[in-house]
């Protein structure tokens, strides 16, 4: 009986690291997807100047040439742009599924958090 006692356990220790390591898995999956998926925005079709959202907020593909942008404010350096560090394109939060301009800029630009 003793045996059957000990191999029960056995199993439940095994049960219980299973389940935390699938637990970390699944907790982990955003995280390893992320690479992938700013990958995937930086290949994505460019937001064009007839998109509606463009319209409404305002994007154009260089900061340069909007009147209401404050010097130096671009894609780049908002908030809200997942391109990599010196890409010229990118995902941004409020365009999902397409990308913008580093160079770009729109009315919803934030500045981006210091490290
Ligand atoms: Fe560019 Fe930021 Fe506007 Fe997105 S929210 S288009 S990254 S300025």
């Amino acid at each position: 009986m003793k045996n059957v006692k000990q191999i029960e356990q056995v199993i439940d220790k095994y049960r219980r690291h299973l389940l935390r390591n699938i637990a970390v898995g699944v907790a982990l999956l955003p995280i390893a997807r992320a690479p992938l998926e700013l990958a995937r925005a930086a290949d994505a079709p460019p937001v064009t100047a007839d998109d509606p959202n463009a319209k409404a907020l305002k994007y154009t593909a260089d900061a340069s040439k909007a009147p209401d942008a404050k010097p130096g404010s671009k894609c780049d350096n908002c908030q809200l742009y997942q391109g990599a560090a010196g890409s010229a394109q990118g995902g941004c939060m409020l365009f999902p599924g397409k990308s913008v301009k580093a160079a770009g800029w729109c009315s919803s630009w934030t500045a981006k958090a210091k490290a």
